[in-house]
C-alpha cells in the first residue's frame, strides 16, 4: 500500500463512520427526545446495532492495519493532523486486538446481564446480588491490564481509555493535594451552622425555558447551529458539527436544577460547534479526552456560572420571571447558588465537595485492580472512606456503593476524568484571566471574548493533540491541580468563613 493509498482508504472510513454516526445519533435523539411508538422499538434497535456493527467491521478489518502500518513508516511525511490521525487509529487498533475476541464477547454479555442486576440491587439495598456480577468485572479488568500493558501501575492502563496519557502517578498527586486542602474546608463547613436561603418556588415551566433561550444569548451556545430538547437525563449531542443539541429537565419546584444543566451541556456543546471543520476529516473532530470534555462543561457551570458576576445578571432576570426573589440581593444570590455540604450522592454533589466523591471510587478501584482489597469488602470500604473524607457515613448501599451505573455498566477507570476536569477548567480560567477580563464579559452578558480564547486555545483543536500537550499549548504547563485547589480554597474559605 503507498501512502497516498493508506490516506485514502483511512479517509473513505472516516467519511462512512461521520454517516453512520449520524444516524446513530439521530435515532437516539429522536427516541430520547419525542418518544416514538412502542411498536417501532425492535426494528430501531436492530437498525441501531446494524450501524454499529457497519463501523465496527470497518475499524477493525485488516486493511486498517496495513494502512496504519504504511502511514507510521512515512512519519516524517505527514502533516500534524495525519499524525495525530496514525496515532490514535493505531492505539485504538492495537487495544482492540490486544484482547481475545472470545473474552469481548463473554464480557459484553456479563455487562448486559450485570446493568439490570445493578438496578435490582439498588432498589432492594442488597449488595449481594450484584457482589458475583462485580467480581467477574474487576477480574477481566485486571486482565485487561495485562493484555493492554503498562509501564507503571496496572490501573494506567485503564485509565488511559479515558484520558490519554492520565497515570496513577499524576491522579494520587492531584488527589494527594485534595485530600489535604479540601477535606478540612468540609468539615468545617459540614460543623457550621451558616446556611444560605435556599430558593423557593414555584417557578412556571414557560418562564424556565425563556430563561434557558437567555442562556443560550449569554453563553453563546449557537442555537442556529442546534437545537434544546427535553428529557430525563440530560445529555449533548453532536450530529454534526454545525448540528450540536443539548437536552434538559424542567422541575416546577426546582429552577437551579435546569439552569445549572443547561449551562453545563452549553459548555459541551459549545466546544464541538468551535472545533474545526476540517478535522472530521481525520477522525479528530472530537474532544481531546472525557476529562477536557468536562473541563469545559464544569468552566461554565461552576467557575463562571456560579461567580459574583454571574450572579448580578442572573438575579434581575429571576426577579422579572418568578414571585419568590423581591427581597434578594446579589450577594445572597450568590451564597444560594453555592451551598457546599457534605452529602453521600455523588451526581448531587456541590462545586467543593464533588471530587472528595471521585477520589473514594479511584482509590477503591485502584485497591481492587492491584490486589489489595476484595469485592466483598466493597459496602464496608467505602462508608469508611465517606466518612474519612466527607464525614458522613451512608444510611443504606442505595446511598453508598450502589449508587453509580459505571461498575455493572463494566466501566472502571472512569471516575478520574471527572475530576482531571475541573483541575484543567481552572489552570486554563487562571491563564485565561491574564487576557481576558472574563467578569466584565460576564458583566456585558456575552461570553464572546471567553469563548474565543477558548477556541483559539482549547475547542478548534479537537484532537490534535493528546490532553497535556493542549493545556501546554494554552497555558505554558502541563496537567496542574494547584490552580483549581487554589480556585476551591479561596472561594469557600470566603464564603463559609
Ligand atoms: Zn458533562
Amino acid at each position: 500500500m503507498t501512502k497516498s493509498n493508506a490516506l485514502d482508504l483511512l479517509a473513505k472510513k472516516n467519511e462512512a463512520f461521520r454517516a453512520l454516526n449520524m444516524a446513530s445519533s439521530l435515532i437516539h435523539w429522536d427516541a430520547a427526545t419525542t418518544g416514538v411508538p412502542e411498536k417501532s422499538l425492535e426494528a430501531r434497535g436492530n437498525a441501531a446495532g446494524w450501524l454499529y456493527g457497519e463501523t465496527f467491521s470497518r475499524f477493525v478489518a485488516p486493511d486498517t492495519l496495513e494502512a496504519i502500518e504504511t502511514l507510521e513508516s512515512f512519519t516524517n511525511e505527514l502533516n500534524e493532523k495525519e499524525r495525530a490521525m496514525v496515532r490514535k487509529w493505531g492505539s485504538d487498533y492495537r487495544k482492540f486486538h490486544a484482547v481475545p475476541p472470545e473474552e469481548v464477547k463473554a464480557y459484553n454479555s456479563l455487562v448486559a446481564q450485570a446493568e439490570s442486576v445493578w438496578e435490582k440491587a439498588r432498589e432492594t439495598n442488597d449488595f449481594a446480588l450484584i457482589e458475583p456480577f462485580y467480581e467477574k468485572i474487576f477480574a477481566y479488568n485486571r486482565r485487561l491490564c495485562d493484555w493492554y500493558g503498562y509501564e507503571g501501575h496496572p490501573y494506567d492502563a485503564l485509565l488511559d481509555d479515558y484520558e490519554k496519557g492520565a497515570t496513577v502517578k499524576m491522579t494520587d498527586e492531584f488527589f494527594a493535594l485534595l485530600r489535604e486542602k479540601i477535606t478540612p474546608l468540609v468539615k468545617m463547613i459540614g460543623a457550621s451552622d451558616k446556611k444560605p436561603r435556599e430558593l423557593e418556588g414555584p417557578f412556571p415551566l414557560a418562564k424556565q425555558r425563556d430563561l434557558t433561550k437567555w442562556l443560550c444569548g449569554v453563553t453563546g451556545y449557537d442555537v442556529l447551529r442546534g437545537k434544546i430538547g427535553e428529557v430525563e437525563h440530560p445529555f449533548c449531542t453532536t450530529i454534526t458539527r454545525n448540528d450540536v443539541r443539548i437536552t434538559t429537565k424542567y422541575h416546577e419546584d426546582n429552577i437551579l436544577s435546569s439552569l445549572y444543566s443547561v449551562i453545563h451541556e452549553a459548555g459541551h456543546a459549545i466546544y464541538e460547534q468551535n472545533m474545526s471543520e476540517e478535522l472530521d476529516a481525520y477522525d479528530l473532530g472530537d474532544g481531546a479526552s472525557m476529562g477536557m470534555h468536562e473541563s469545559q462543561s464544569r468552566m461554565l457551570e461552576n467557575m463562571i456560572g456560579r461567580s459574583h458576576a454571574f450572579a448580578e445578571i442572573l438575579l434581575p432576570e429571576l426577579k422579572a420571571s418568578f414571585d419568590g426573589f423581591k427581597d434578594w440581593d446579589n450577594e445572597m444570590l450568590y451564597r444560594a447558588i453555592n451551598i457546599a455540604r457534605p452529602s453521600f450522592i455523588r451526581i448531587e454533589a456541590d462545586e467543593l465537595t464533588y471530587c472528595l466523591h471521585i477520589i473514594v471510587r479511584y482509590e477503591l478501584e485502584k485497591a481492587l485492580i492491584s490486589g489489595e482489597i476484595k469485592v466483598k469488602d466493597l459496602p464496608g470500604l467505602w462508608a469508611d472512606k465517606y466518612e474519612e473524607l466527607l464525614g458522613v457515613r451512608p444510611p443504606s448501599y442505595a446511598k453508598g456503593v450502589l449508587q453509580d451505573v459505571h461498575w455493572g455498566a463494566g466501566l472502571v477507570g472512569y471516575f478520574p476524568s471527572y475530576a482531571i476536569g475541573n483541575a484543567y477548567a481552572a489552570q486554563y480560567m487562571h491563564a485565561m484571566k491574564k487576557i481576558v477580563d472574563v467578569d466584565s464579559a460576564v458583566r456585558a452578558k456575552n461570553l464572546a471574548p471567553v469563548m474565543g480564547w477558548l477556541k483559539e486555545n482549547v475547542h478548534r483543536h479537537g484532537q490534535v493533540h493528546l490532553p497535556d500537550e493542549l493545556a501546554r499549548r494554552a497555558t505554558g504547563e502541563g496537567f496542574n491541580p494547584a490552580y483549581y485547589v487554589d480556585y476551591l480554597q479561596k472561594k469557600f474559605t470566603a464564603l463559609y468563613q
